[in-house]
């Protein structure tokens, strides 16, 4: 079985992009990688998705993913987007970033409350002909009020997806993995990669 390592130490991703390719490319092993972490220092999230895929795939020798990743919020002018994982500091607490984030649109009344989810995947192959690839799957939605169910992570009970029979609009936190995973953001991107993987 072919395998590509996931410079990731975050185990929902894990979890999520097993499921993911599983059902696209059964013949592709994701393996969690556990080597150091590498300064995400970019202000992209492309930038960052680049960083830890090229220290995974250069301590590993195998190809590496990552997937840099956040929700970003339209009156905020897309924030936190990259800073989505220490919004409220750097304990990276999810429910303090959750928390602020609700506090910080408070006032801001239902249609103007519209977010997306980005999952920015990079893909490096190492090798004499070294190969980089980066896609992009975006997931839009609306911020709730308040937060609702256990399912997912980070901002999951916060997020409600477009395209929901009116009244019965659901957060991802009250989705199940399975519904979460055909219609994500990271499902999104990694439909752009698929074709990319095709040779390994
Ligand atoms: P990263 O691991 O540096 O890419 O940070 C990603 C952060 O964005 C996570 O810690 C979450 O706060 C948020 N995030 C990304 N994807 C998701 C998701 O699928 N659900 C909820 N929050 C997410």
């Amino acid at each position: 079985m072919r395998q590509v390592v996931l410079a990731t130490h975050n185990r929902h991703k894990v979890e999520e992009f097993q499921a993911i390719v599983a059902a696209t490319r059964p013949d592709l092993q994701v393996i969690a990688y556990d080597g150091p972490e590498p300064v995400e220092d970019g202000v992209t999230f492309a930038e960052n998705a680049l960083i830890k895929a090229r220290a995974a795939a250069a301590h590993t020798g195998l190809p590496a993913l990552a997937d840099d990743s956040g929700i970003c919020v339209d009156v905020l002018g897309g924030a936190p987007g990259v800073f989505s994982a220490y919004w409220a500091g750097h304990a990276k607490d999810a429910s303090a970033n959750l928390n602020l984030l609700l506090d910080q649109l408070s006032d801001i009344c239902d249609p103007h409350r519209t977010a997306q989810f980005v999952s920015t995947i990079a893909l490096v192959v190492p090798g004499d002909a070294s190969r980089e690839e980066v896609v992009e799957g975006r997931w839009p939605g609306r911020l709730a009020a308040a937060a609702s169910g256990e399912g997912g992570f980070g901002y999951d009970p916060v997020f409600v997806p477009d395209g929901q029979p009116a009244g019965a609009e659901r957060s991802v936190g009250e989705w199940s993995a399975a519904e979460k995973n055909a219609a994500s953001h990271r499902a999104r991107a990694f439909a752009e990669l698929a074709p990319l993987l095709a040779g390994l």
